[in-house]
């Protein structure tokens, strides 16, 4: 630390705040780093590394590394450092340099990190952006989650034996960007876990920040009155508390708490949001394929962000799933009407991330016109809202607020085009006040009277090439060539000679100088002050706004849901709590869209809590079980948070939850093998399934050897249909064939499969469920479709024989498999040996022998 200049004192002591930042300090037109802090940024953000003091004769340890970024795309920049996981400090001058004393006073404003950003380039739109609070008390986990970017705030509380894995599965709701947590009743490793498989920072609180007292008052001052279990009392004001300190404002945008119990959504693990592809595919980890993908055909952000998060709280009781579906239904109906509400649902921009901004200062004033335009047709919105007959759609109509006086007053106010820059003019409409208009005046008036001023001094002198000019040093000058110098008058003050002439000043010229000069910097400051007070004005809106937005979103995904429905030809389903599940004609909602040339074939489902509590599903590889498995968990999905199905007709009883154990997947960096991870997995649905819930169970037990696979899988299907022990929903795919036996002994199970037809060595899939247990796996025909040697198939074929015939007796591994190595004389005919036979391999040329190689190669 060579560097110890007054204002590097400031530095450092502006960063002792915030030690685990990198700080941006505003020095002029940029934001310097310094130090350790440089060195990072130059790195992450391939900026030049130089360093201060040069100039004084140090060595390169002595002097204090450095590098910047100019303040106005200062943005990209922090969003860099920011989706690294780096957390940014800025902190700005808070007292104009020019009338500054000694050392300009500096401040953090803000400090940006991923769960804190608001600025439109460094957040997903369709995506909310939450950071959660976690406090975990021995009586209960309480959980709160904010997105500052749209004022969204949500609490709830887990409780009981499975609060850590309920913990778990609300963080995977939320998928928060970050996580402030303390408590005693989980351990460090839970949160490990949590940013191994949802990747969001962890912030362990700092001492103090969940005291009962202060968190008790803060929730108090943000959400008012709310009665609160103490954990989620602490787990709420800690995190406001937390986001408070990093925005360094009071977040008056988020007022609105909404609690809710279990029991209101349907719980989803992380699992079956994976394996049922919900927002992205299980492989590419790309939304173009998963189910979000088919629905999302929102028009604005705000309807993005309410369908994914209605995907990821689906509801369980059948009268608000039915609200829903009605708006649906009406919605649909009226051709017409609904193509004008889309249409004017498209011009809304995102009002909600557009106020968040106003609310924490960080909006400009182009900000402030997109808020206007972009709700321009809200009035329109609200009127076609009024022409259908639906409960929900009324009670959107009325909480839609037009907000026509915000957009005339901002209208009123800020210029058709204004500048990005705040503090440089441009930004008031001429009318808005009478100060501007009048320094304008001045301004424009004083450029005229310069050039008046020319033409006056160019006629009392006599002067023709008389010149008025400017410069920084001088200010206003008059510029006279050598050859007409004689003819100044004595009142011209002589103040820089030039090679071809000489510049003056006089007093007129001074007097103008100032008058204009103050008139740009007042009519700057005043158009600034102005702008303040109105985005001031607007941010006491926000309730108005957000209110309206939430209207508009709601809006926006009913009447998605009902294009959908035209479209795509769903059905309304029947809800209710029967817990039965009759699907005719059901599709795969993502499948039928992706498939290319053929036609997707639908299926029937039919599962209750009694004749058909388990299906076991056989059939040939590649026939189409996991598809339709999925199809019918997706459809309950889909018909819980209120949209129509891909069916011809749908009676669903609500589920509780959805479980699925689908496909192979290591967990090695946890260390657990495929095996392990399988078993774990089964083990977690057997102990929190309920006669409620829904389980999708691909071929368990694969991952061991044959009996011990099919054992386990026999017993889990066994656990599984007995009513005294589970007795859940359950689709059970398997190609241990053996299983079917089942159905003849335990009440409520059922076997279907998936017709195939079989022609000479080839099978044809008819993707058609039917009832009846199959009676092949047809694998050797499914590798041989996907293009397996065909010497290892023909190979196959003739093992299989062996094993099918019984051979050997006992079971498939006690046989005894004739040479499992495939021999040469297996592939080839007697003329191969006796080719060989006649070689003498010691008189070969090398030659030769690529020859004979070839020859070989051509007989088999
Ligand atoms: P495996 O036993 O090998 O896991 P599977 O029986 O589970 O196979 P799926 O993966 O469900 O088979 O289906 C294979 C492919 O068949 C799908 O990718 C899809 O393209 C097609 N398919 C499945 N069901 C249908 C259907 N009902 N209509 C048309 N195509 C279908």
């Amino acid at each position: 630390m060579s560097d110890q200049t007054p204002m590097m004192k400031q530095y450092r002591q502006i960063h002792a705040q915030t030690p685990d930042c990198l700080l941006f300090f505003r020095l002029g037109d940029f934001y310097e780093m310094f130090d350790e802090d440089a060195r990072i940024a130059s790195k992450e953000l391939d900026l030049a590394l130089t360093t201060r003091d040069r100039a004084e004769g140090k060595s390169d340890e002595e002097r204090t590394p450095m590098c910047g970024v100019p303040f106005h795309s200062a943005e990209s920049y922090i969003a860099r450092l920011v989706s690294r996981g780096y957390k940014v400090a800025i902190c700005e001058q808070m007292e104009d340099p020019a009338l500054a004393k000694g050392l300009v006073k500096r401040d953090v404003i803000r400090v940006v990190t991923p769960g804190t950003v608001v600025e439109s380039s460094m957040l997903e739109e369709g995506v909310n952006n939450y950071y959660a609070g976690v406090y975990a008390a021995l009586g209960g986990v309480g959980l709160a989650f904010i997105d500052i970017s749209t004022g969204e705030a949500y609490a709830t509380i887990c409780t009981g034996a499975g609060a850590a894995e309920q913990t778990e599965n609300e963080l995977a709701r939320f998928h928060p960007r970050e996580l402030v947590y303390g408590g005693e009743a989980l351990e460090q490793s839970f949160y490990d876990a949590v940013y191994a498989r949802l990747g969001c920072a962890l912030n362990p609180a700092q001492k103090g920040l969940f005291d009962p007292a202060v968190c008790a008052d803060t929730c108090l001052r943000q959400f008012g009155e709310q009665p609160l279990p103490p954990a989620v009392t602490l787990a709420l004001g800690g995190l406001v508390q937390t986001l408070q300190s990093l925005q360094r404002s009071d977040l008056s945008h988020v007022r609105r708490l909404e609690y809710y119990l279990s029991g209101r959504f349907m719980e989803l693990d992380l699992n079956a949001r994976r394996n049922l592809e919900l927002t992205q595919t299980l492989r590419g980890k790309e939304k173009r394929g998963s189910l979000l993908w088919v629905l999302d055909k929102t028009k604005t952000a705000m309807g993005s962000r309410m369908l994914r998060a209605w995907l990821d709280k689906p509801l369980l009781g059948p009268a608000e799933i039915r609200k829903r579906l009605s708006a649906v239904d009406a919605l649909k109906a009226a051709t017409i009407p609904r193509q004008e509400l889309l249409e004017a649902l498209r011009e809304v921009t995102d009002l909600e991330r557009v106020m968040a901004r106003i609310v924490t200062g960080a909006a400009n004033a182009r900000d402030l016109l997109s808020l206007s335009q972009g709700s321009r047709s809200l009035p329109r919105i609200k009127k076609l809202l009024a022409g259908f007959d639906a409960a929900f759609l009324r009670t959107i109509r009325d909480q839609l607020d037009e907000l026509s006086d915000l957009r005339e007053k901002i209208d009123r106010a800020i210029t058709e085009e204004p500048p990005f820059s705040l503090r440089e003019g441009g930004l008031i409409r001429k009318g808005y006040s009478e100060e501007v208009d009048r320094l304008r005046d001045v301004l424009s008036g004083g450029k005229g009277t310069l050039a008046a001023i020319e033409a006056q001094e160019k006629e009392k002198t006599g002067i023709r090439n008389l010149r008025v000019g400017y410069n920084r040093v001088f200010g206003y000058y008059i510029e006279v060539a050598k050859g007409q110098v004689d003819l100044v008058p004595d009142s011209y003050i002589r103040k820089q000679t030039l090679v071809n002439g000489e510049r003056y000043i006089t007093q007129e010229l001074k007097e103008l100088e100032q008058t204009i000069l103050t008139a740009k910097d007042r009519v700057n400051a005043l158009e600034y002050e102005l702008f303040t007070e109105l985005r001031t004005f607007l941010a006491g809106n926000a309730a108005r706004v957000q209110q309206s937005a939430r209207a508009v979103a709601a809006a926006d995904v009913l009447s998605c849901f009902a294009e959908l429905a035209v479209r795509n030809n769903y059905c309304r389903p029947e809800v209710d709590l029967s817990g039965e599940i009759e699907i005719t004609d059901g599709r795969h909602p993502v499948v039928e869209q992706v498939l290319k040339g053929t036609l997707f074939v639908p299926n029937d489902t039919r599962l209750n809590g009694s004749t058909h509590r388990v299906c076991i599903i056989t059939g040939p590889n590649m026939a189409g079980k996991s598809t339709y498995m999925r199809q019918v968990a997706l459809i309950v999905l889909m018909a819980q948070i209120g949209c129509f199905v891909p069916a011809k007709s749908a009676h669903i009883g609500v589920v509780d939850r959805v479980f699925t154990r689908i496909g192979a997947s290591d967990d090695l960096t946890a260390g657990q093998s495929t095996f392990m991870v399988e078993m774990s997995e089964v083990a977690e649905i057997l102990r929190h399934a309920t006669p409620r819930s829904l389980l999708v169970l691909d071929e368990i037990g694969r991952g061991t050897s044959t009996f011990d696979g099919m054992a386990i899988a026999r017993a889990v299907l066994e656990y599984a249909a007995d009513v005294k022990r589970l007795g859940a929903k359950t689709l059970f795919a398997t190609h241990y064939h053996e299983l079917t036996d089942i159905e003849r002994e335990l009440e409520g199970v059922k076997n279907y499969n998936i017709a195939v037809k079989k022609r000479r060595d080839d099978v044809i899939f008819l993707r058609k469920i039917v009832p009846g247990a199959a009676d092949d796996s047809y694998g050797v025909e499914v590798a041989k479709l996907a293009g397996l040697p065909e010497r290892v198939i023909r190979r196959a074929r003739e093992l299989l024989e062996v094993l099918e015939s019984g051979a050997g007796g006992g079971s498939p591994q006690a046989q005894a498999v004739p040479d499992a190595q495939i021999s040469l004389m297996d592939l080839g005919s007697s003329a191969i040996r006796a080719k060989l036979e006649a070689i003498t391999v010691e008189t070969l040329t090398p030659i030769e022998a690529m020859n004979v190689l070839y020859e070989l190669k051509q007989m088999l």
